[in-house]
């Protein structure tokens, strides 16, 4: 069975075959630092032209390799227009596993279009020795896993927060790349600045300087989010681990 790489490598090698001078145009729909290794890897290789679609939740994106648009396309009839408009002949997504709308949208338009989709599928962490996890199929069921007087590291994005709030109880600190809009729903909570490390030295420390008791994160997968999960098991901290359920 080919992963995803080859796959997309196979793809390539496809799509150069009676190449012209017009080179085909792949969607690639980003947000993930997987999305920015394909983008860079297929640039480098030269033989497809590569757009990367990003949301826009972030005001200041990493730089990424080939061209790049920013902003939902309004919908599965925006995606569709703009697959089409643009001469789409690829589309690969390789966004977060938890952005499960755009994932929906992208089968959606191109079993309209006609036009390949590649899901770049990112695996889930497993539970290691001297990890405690404590996995729940729910916000709900996270926030009613947190014991009273707890001081928790809430590493969930902005829109899943609210849960959290009947937890006058406990402390939560929070980590956003920007600055929330909105304030924050919580009645005792510090918020950082900053992005999630894959130093898992560097995200224990941090742990230890905010005196953290516990951990609640969802099964993302990928490197560069496992430092927290690391530094939980280093520091014997118990992790509230989201499975990828929808919620
Ligand atoms: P979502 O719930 O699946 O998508 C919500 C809407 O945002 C989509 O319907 C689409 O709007 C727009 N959108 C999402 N990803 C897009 C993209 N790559 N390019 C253009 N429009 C996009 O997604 P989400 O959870 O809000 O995540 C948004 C982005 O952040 C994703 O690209 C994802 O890879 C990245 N990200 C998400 C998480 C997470 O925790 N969910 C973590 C890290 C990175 P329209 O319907 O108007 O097209």
């Amino acid at each position: 069975m080919p992963t995803p790489s080859d796959a997309i490598r196979s793809k390539t090698e496809s799509s150069s075959q009676g190449q012209s001078a017009v080179r085909p145009k792949w969607l690639i729909l980003g947000g993930t630092e997987q999305a920015a290794a394909l983008a860079a890897r297929l640039v480098n290789q030269g033989e497809v032209e590569v757009v990367t679609s990003l949301a826009g939740r972030t005001s200041d994106p990493a730089p990424l390799a080939g061209a790049v648009r920013i902003g939902g396309f309004g919908g599965i009839d925006g995606l569709v227009r703009y697959l089409r408009e643009n001469d789409i002949a690829q589309v690969i997504d390789a966004t977060h596993p938890f952005a499960t709308r755009i994932s929906r949208n992208a089968v959606a338009a191109c079993g309209e279009t006609g036009i390949s989709l590649q899901v770049l599928d990112r695996p889930e962490w497993r539970r290691q020795p001297g990890d405690d996890w404590r996995e729940v199929a729910s916000l709900e069921a996270a926030a009613t896993a947190l014991p009273a007087g707890a001081k928790i590291f809430l590493a969930l994005g902005r829109q899943y927060l609210q849960a959290f709030a009947a937890r006058t109880d406990c402390h939560f600190v929070v980590r956003m790349i920007d600055p929330p809009a909105t304030p924050l729903p919580f009645a005792r909570f510090d918020l950082l600045l900053g992005r999630a490390s894959a130093d898992a030295g560097a995200e224990a420390a941090l742990f230890e300087r905010h005196h953290i008791t516990h951990l609640v994160c969802r099964n993302s997968g990928g490197e560069a989010g496992y430092g927290k999960v690391l530094a939980a098991r280093e520091l014997g901290l118990p992790v509230v681990m989201l499975g990828r359920t929808k919620f």
